[in-house]
């Protein structure tokens, strides 16, 4: 069913964690979401690769994680995340895309936003089974430029990256109850008025 998304405007700040695998729709959806509720979209696959397309030192680190499907260390992605946050005081608040992806980058980022009085709000998944994630990303790749996209054996690898290291930030936030799932397989209205109903509990 598709519901409309209610026009809102918040008291406190609302800071989102796109949550799910790779090619889930996390991007797509997050542009939406920018534009409804005023949100900073940060996404540190986008970051590293804007990196990488000016050939910084930091790019050119992260392309050899990238490039096989592997995370990029800790300690690098937290600090770059931390000067976007930084960089944008003045937002009504953040969607974190493709961040957190390990427990630690979970506490580093609860510890960043504590030192700004903020919490996250909500963690939101796209739940996406790993067949429909493969077909989508081989498709993507066909036009998006992205060498991670092209090669079945890579997205397999990253789905499975995801399944180990990054699957158990679903249930660091669970445990603060904050953890919440939408199904995400269908139309992109439909997934967008799901994501909305969860976000729109925020503050109600
Ligand atoms: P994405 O665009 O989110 O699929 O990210 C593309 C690639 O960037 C990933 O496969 C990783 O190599 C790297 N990357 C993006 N975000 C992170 C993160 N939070 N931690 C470590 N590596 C990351």
């Amino acid at each position: 069913m598709l519901q409309i998304c209610k026009e809102q405007k918040y008291s406190e700040m609302i800071n989102l964690i796109l949550f799910g695998p790779p090619g889930s729709g996390k991007g797509t959806q997050a542009a939406k979401l920018v534009e409804r509720y005023n949100l900073l979209h940060i996404s540190t696959g986008d970051l590293f690769r804007y990196e990488l397309s000016h050939n910084t030192p930091l790019g050119i680190l992260a392309r050899s994680y990238m490039d096989k499907g592997e995370l990029v260390p800790d300690e690098v992605t937290i600090s770059m995340l931390r000067n976007k946050v930084e960089a944008h005081p003045e937002v009504d608040g953040y969607i974190f895309d493709g961040f957190p992806r390990t427990t630690p980058q979970a506490e580093a980022l609860d510890a960043l936003l504590a030192e700004r009085e903020q919490s996250i709000s909500r963690l939101i998944m796209l739940d996406v089974p790993e067949e429909e994630v493969v077909n989508r990303l081989l498709a993507r790749g066909k036009d998006s430029g992205r060498a991670d996209d092209t090669n079945a054996e890579i997205i397999r690898n990253r789905f499975g990256v995801y399944q180990k290291e990054t699957a158990q930030v679903f249930d660091f936030y669970a445990a603060q109850g904050k953890s919440a799932k939408v199904h995400g397989v269908g139309s992109i209205e439909d997934i967008f008025a799901s994501l909305c109903a969860e976000i729109d509990q925020v503050n109600a």
